[in-house]
């Protein structure tokens, strides 16, 4: 992310040159056609032209080679014959300026090319390139340590004893963390036990340097929910249900590091798809709001959906996983990819995109419904 905007101290291209292979030429030479000129140079790219276009006279030019004075227009190669040495025959009449790249007619001079916060894609680094911007300012990623945590996850691959379960939030979220354009901290998992979450959380502000964390699981209203009960007291926090299903429990806050660096807290909730929901619709854009990202949301866009969606209303939108994919009619149709329960993961796995089904009856065949793309492609797969 660009911490500083970027102004051009060049202009790109920094020489008038020619789009084509062909002929220099002087327009008015070619009105009508075909006429014979003659050839008084060669010029390449990277070579300077060592003769002018006088009328009756051409330049032999390569794609990106400076304009010889005296010419308005180059005629591609394509559009000429060679029949006699030292002569070209032009086949098709040109107008002032065909085929010329003037100068600056990508960026001009003093045009500030990228604002502050601008995401350094592969397309910016070209862009920079272009203009010579060699050294630019960026935001540092943000630090992000995840924990997971609850006395049932197991992730080391063995059998699973009675009551357990597989871990799988942390290496998801540790992904879905590089993949928002910030630096991961996996942590590990915490047992439910206070002391050792207290000092786990300590560990992570004070020693690994965490801008920011995220929890997975214990912020419910259970008896063993001791994210809670330990950000309760040593965190600044806000718990809330927000009128969403799946991921209705969420906290949020923050934490004192050592060094008085104010620490924000995700509290996610431990449904591997509430909080997978939590990321994405909340933490996500936070997280990229604190690097000074400029479109910390993922693309939202109508979509037409293609079964009936029915619900009860409860207070809550719904949102369902989807696969978008182009419509023959040029829309974005969506329907679910499963089972669309918190505990469900599967069926995310498949899913490029978030369905809101707002509070109410559900929505039937055909209506219109907004969607968020999820995961790194974010848009609709084709057919
Ligand atoms: P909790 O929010 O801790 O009450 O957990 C809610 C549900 O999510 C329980 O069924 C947990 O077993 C499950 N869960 C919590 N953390 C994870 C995790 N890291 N991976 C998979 N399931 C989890
Ligand atoms: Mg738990």
């Amino acid at each position: 992310m660009l911490a500083e905007a970027v102004t051009a101290t060049e202009q790109v291209p920094p020489f008038a040159n020619t789009a084509v292979d062909g002929y220099a030429v002087r327009s008015a030479d070619t009105v009508n056609v075909p006429v014979t000129l003659r050839v008084v140079g060669e010029v390449a790219a990277g070579a300077v032209p060592d003769a002018v276009v006088a009328p009756g006279t051409a330049i032999k030019i390569m794609t990106g080679a400076p304009l010889p004075d005296g010419c308005d227009a180059i005629v591609m190669v394509e559009d000429t014959v060679v029949t006699e040495a030292g002569t070209v025959e032009i086949l098709k009449s040109a107008s002032p300026g065909d085929a010329i790249r003037a100068a600056g007619s990508d960026v001009e001079v003093g045009t500030e090319v990228f604002g502050v916060g601008t995401r350094v894609t592969p397309m910016v680094e070209g862009v920079l390139a272009t203009i010579n911007a060699r050294d630019v300012a960026v935001f540092r990623r943000v630090r992000v340590g995840v924990f997971s945590t609850g006395d049932e996850l197991v992730d080391d691959g063995s059998p699973l004893a009675a009551g357990q379960i597989r871990e799988s939030n942390r290496g998801m979220l540790v992904r879905l963390v590089e993949e928002a354009g910030a630096e991961a901290v996996d942590l590990g998992i915490v047992r439910d036990d206070e002391a050792l979450l207290e000092a786990a959380l300590r560990r992570a502000v004070d020693n690994d340097t965490c801008d920011a964390l995220l929890t997975s699981g214990g912020v419910s209203m259970g008896d063993y929910d001791v994210v809670k009960a330990v950000l309760g007291r040593i965190a600044d926090m806000s718990w809330f249900q927000i009128a969403m299903k799946p991921a209705k429990p969420f906290a949020f806050g923050t934490l004192e590091s050592s060094d008085f660096r104010t620490v924000p807290i995700f509290g996610l909730p431990g449904n591997p798809v509430s909080s997978l929901m939590s990321f994405e619709l909340i933490a996500r854009p936070a997280l990229r709001t604190m690097m000074g990202v400029v479109d910390a949301f993922r693309p939202r866009v109508r979509a037409i959906v293609d079964e009936d969606v029915p619900r009860k209303s409860d207070g809550k939108v719904h949102f369902d996983r989807v696969r978008a994919r182009w419509g023959d009619d040029g829309r974005v149709h969506v329907v679910r990819t499963g089972a669309q329960g918190s505990h469900q993961l599967s069926p995310t796995a498949s899913a490029n995109a978030i369905m809101a089904v707002p509070d109410g009856e559900g929505v039937r065949a055909g209506d219109e419904v907004i969607i968020t793309f999820l995961g790194p492609d974010s848009g609709p797969v084709s057919g």
